[in-house]
């Protein structure tokens, strides 16, 4: 699902003066599918080139992944050792959708985390029943 991003991710990152590689050390697949070997699948990278791309697509699947566990931008930034808006931008492009401030817990939401922690759950049964990551039953919870 991430692939066809990533391709344009790990393209972009190549084509910096508008230039091909010229070393041929190493054929990266740009779609990572090594079965696929079509020449336009393919650019030549020295071995520290190709160790960075995959630390760069690395890096952006764990930003996806990341955000959709409930962390913020800025959190996940922190995490990947990023800047929140290269994390927004990434999140963005791939089409996931931004969780807005609006959208955050609801008086009944709140009352009902409230609840579950004064009888004593624990925070992995509370995210569980309420949907909501830690990080904003930790918001809840520092209210309290
Ligand atoms: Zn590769």
């Amino acid at each position: 699902m991430t692939a066809p991003y990533t391709y344009v991710e790990c393209y972009e990152h190549r084509i910096v003066d508008g230039k091909v590689v010229a070393r041929e050390v190493e054929r990266h697949h740009l779609n990572r599918d090594r079965a696929d070997n079509r020449p336009e699948n393919l650019v030549s990278l020295s071995v520290h080139e190709h160790a960075q791309v995959h630390h760069h697509c690395d890096v952006l699947d764990d930003i996806v992944r990341l955000y959709g566990e409930g962390h913020s931008t800025v959190a996940v930034g922190r995490m990947v050792g990023r800047d929140n808006a290269v994390v927004y931008r990434h999140l963005v492009a791939q089409g996931v959708p931004i969780r807005n401030k609006v959208n955050r817990v609801t008086d009944a939401e709140r009352e009902q985390i409230a609840e579950l922690f004064r009888e004593g759950r624990s925070w992995a049964e509370v995210g569980r029943i309420t949907g909501r990551s830690s990080y904003s039953l930790a918001k809840v919870k520092n209210a309290l």
